[in-house]
């Protein structure tokens, strides 16, 4: 009897158990499920980008909002940010970086510009140019295979954007960045990018048009420092009268000393007008020179970078993701 009744307890325990065991289980599951789609990436298919096929364009010109299919409104955009004889895969690098950059303003930005999506100003957000300009542009002979290549560029890589843990990355670049790119913290301050990072890229050295030199004298510079700094003080008897105190991990100036005053190299090339802060400095008997590698901020891919990645045979995703770190070329 006895036996029978621990039987009878043991089947019923059994038949209570297995129901608690499979449905905590399950339950268990079912919130890892859960977890799972809140920590998962968010895939750009939770984005509705159907509406993006067609973007709203403000001309900074004319003021008007024109509505243009998203691969048109990009044949003006490349066509404008680059040089139509880079190479192929530098065009297409430049194309999906272009889309994304659309994209991420869109996202980010949208109260920006009232009814508008994006501007055709490159201070602004990109430069885009009208095919009719864009040909005007170019010698006769060269129009139609010219133009030709920016619609491949576009075309071959149709509804590709770089993503970072599947969302649209803010894909800043630039035109040269002498060798070495730059952290967004050395020259807009604020907080970093993970897919930002100084990379360098061999070969961008050959670009030497990108070079440059700024030569100002000697009051000039007294002047432009003094509208700034009231208090300006400079000895040019000094041995250190200027002198760069420090660089950031791009090789571009961080810390300047001109007179009594320290100022960042990205202050400096905005007061001289300099092409970029990877900069040197000479004086002679009446003028300061600034001897310039580069041209732009630094962030991001560099199209002159792109272009000799290229050429030794990298292909755009390749060169996308040599200049932005760790990130995905994703299908909109
Ligand atoms: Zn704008």
């Amino acid at each position: 009897m006895k036996r029978l009744i621990i039987l009878t307890t043991s089947i019923l325990c059994i038949c209570f158990l297995i129901p608690i065991f499979f449905t905590t289980s399950f339950q268990k599951k079912e919130v890892n499920a859960k977890e799972g789609e809140n920590t998962t990436i968010i895939t750009p298919n939770n984005y509705d980008y159907t509406k993006y096929n067609t973007i709203k364009l403000l001309h900074t010109k004319t003021g008007q909002v024109e509505e243009i299919k998203l691969d048109e409104y990009l044949y003006g955009v490349v066509s404008s940010e680059m040089p139509v004889d880079f190479a192929l895969e530098a065009l297409k690098a430049q194309a999906v970086v272009a889309r994304t950059y659309t994209i991420y303003k869109i996202l980010n930005n949208s109260n920006k510009h009232e009814g508008a999506d994006i501007c055709d100003n490159s201070t602004c957000c990109q430069a885009w140019i009208s095919k009719e300009d864009r040909l005007g542009k170019w010698e006769e002979a060269k129009r139609e295979e010219n133009w030709n290549k920016i619609v491949e560029s576009v075309n071959s890589t149709q509804g590709k954007i770089i993503t970072y843990e599947g969302k649209p990355i803010n894909a800043f670049f630039h035109s040269n960045s002498g060798g070495t790119t730059e952290a967004p913290i050395n020259v807009w301050g604020g907080s970093d990018y993970p897919y930002l990072q100084s990379v360098t890229t061999a070969g961008e050295d050959a670009y030497s048009q990108y070079s440059s030199e700024a030569t100002i004298t000697k009051d000039e510079l007294i002047q432009k420092m003094k509208e700034k700094y009231q208090d300006f003080e400079i000895d040019f008897n000094q041995q250190d009268a200027i002198k760069i105190l420090e660089y950031t991990e791009g090789n571009r100036v961080k810390t300047i000393k001109i007179g009594n005053q320290n100022l960042s190299g990205v202050e400096v090339r905005t007061l001289f007008k300099l092409r970029s802060a990877n900069f040197a400095v000479s004086i002679d008997e009446s003028n300061v020179t600034f001897e310039v590698t580069g041209y732009g901020h630094g962030v991001g891919l560099s199209q002159t970078g792109a272009d000799s990645l290229a050429k030794e045979g990298k292909n755009y995703e390749e060169i996308i993701k040599h200049f932005y770190t760790g990130v995905e070329i994703t299908n909109l």
